[in-house]
């Protein structure tokens, strides 16, 4: 194995049934046993190579997923049917009655919603704390704790997580460090980093054509079998499981990553060094000025730059629809959630993917109603839609 991730994406090399240089689909949710002995070890977990039933694993999803493990350099993955179905799946098989969660503030709409409403039905607590704040992560712990979780590049905010200094608290109080790495595939290896689990939404960058949700945790073997045991496993048991059809289309697409993971984040540092310059309030890990720009040089992989996602505060909500309202007739992008499109989307966090927080924490942790976030797209002359864009705030009046 490379210690490079587009490398071991690149030497996987997977034959399809007839020779096909995409590996077949598997077309079956239930498979046969030659013998009746097989079929119980299977069952038990045991058989190598054999398929019970499509719930469990399946040959396809096996090569997406094992794809996506040697991308994170970890020993293995198991897809889900959206980025949600995998942070549910680990949260549910780390947790149970009176455990304890700390989770970085912010974080991914649903899940905070998930921490906030949902797995208190099950006794289980979350403490929100600034994941740039070591001190207050550490003396969050409690000896309920269980996990930290968190996003690499955090969202909305574009906050840089610690890895390594938060992997060090974590196995001070032997917990496990859970990271969201969606916002970076292949700029961030967080297992190598010391994370114990990696998880994607596939969705975005990493599928890039909006055409499905999809999602991944990537683990050690123990806890994926853990995941996908027939008895006690969150992922067998909830469900969330991935099309076969589906798996083999996010494949192909993960085979361009690395090329379209340097584009956007040529563009998207070209557009902010340029609205920064015009003045306004751009939030990027790329610029000097964001606060955690030396970390983040600490921790990336550097060919692939310092992502696709960016910010730009233009003071209210108002100004912020109309912005977004004028960019899209003018064809620059979509005003849409979601992110790691060939096309830019943009949307207000605030009022969006973010409205699950209520409004005095957006206000304590600094989400403001006029921030416009960005998701700058795979444009090939970025210099006319800077201009273009320009030409938008002019008119809105923010330039
Ligand atoms: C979109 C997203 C999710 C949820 O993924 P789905 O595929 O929509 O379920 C989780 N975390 C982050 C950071 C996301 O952007």
């Amino acid at each position: 194995m490379s210690n490079k991730p587009a490398n071991n994406i690149q030497d996987l090399q997977y034959f399809g049934e007839f020779g096909g240089v995409n590996p077949s689909i598997s077309d079956s949710a239930t498979y046969t046993f030659l013998h009746a002995k097989t079929m119980l070890d299977t069952f038990e977990g045991h058989a190598e190579g054999c398929y019970l039933y499509s719930r469990h694993s399946s040959p396809s999803n096996l090569y997406l997923s094992e794809a996506l493990a040697a991308m994170e350099f970890t020993e293995t993955a198991n897809v889900a049917a959206s980025g949600m179905g995998a942070i549910t799946s680990v949260i549910l098989q780390v947790c149970g009655v009176g455990d304890h969660i700390v989770s970085s503030r912010t974080i991914y709409g649903g899940s905070y919603a998930f921490l906030k409403n949902f797995v208190p039905k099950f006794n289980i607590s979350t403490s929100f704390v600034d994941i740039t704040s070591l001190e207050k992560i550490e003396a969050a712990i409690t000896s309920n704790t269980k996990m930290i979780y968190c996003e690499a590049i955090s969202n909305p905010l574009l906050e840089i997580a610690n890895i390594p200094e938060l992997s060090k608290i974590a196995k001070k109080h032997n917990i496990i460090l859970v990271v969201d790495n969606t916002f970076s595939p292949l700029i961030f290896s967080p297992q190598k980093l010391g994370a114990d689990i990696t998880i994607h939404s596939l969705t975005k960058f990493i599928n890039g054509t909006n055409d499905t949700v999809g999602g991944v945790v990537c683990g050690t073997q123990e806890f994926i079998d853990s995941l996908r045991n027939v008895n006690n496993g969150a992922a067998m048991l909830l469900g969330p499981v991935m099309d076969s059809l589906r798996a083999a289309s996010i494949l192909k697409n993960l085979r361009t990553l690395h090329i379209r993971m340097k584009k956007h984040s040529e563009n998207t540092m070209y557009l902010a060094e340029r609205f920064e310059q015009d003045g306004l309030k751009v939030v990027y890990p790329g610029l000097k000025s964001h606060k955690d720009h030396n970390l983040f040089k600490t921790m990336y992989n550097e060919e692939y730059g310092f992502g696709g996602m960016m910010t730009i505060n233009v003071r209210n909500l108002a100004k912020a629809n109309e912005l977004m309202e004028l960019m899209q007739h003018d064809n620059l992008g979509y005003l849409a959630v979601s992110l790691g499109f060939y096309k830019t989307l943009f949307s207000a966090p605030g009022t969006s993917t973010s409205s699950e927080i209520p409004e005095e924490e957006q206000i304590e942790m600094g989400l403001s109603d006029g921030i416009v976030r960005f998701s700058i797209g795979l444009d090939n002359d970025i210099e006319r839609t800077y201009r273009a864009m320009r030409k938008c705030m002019k008119q809105v009046g923010i330039i």
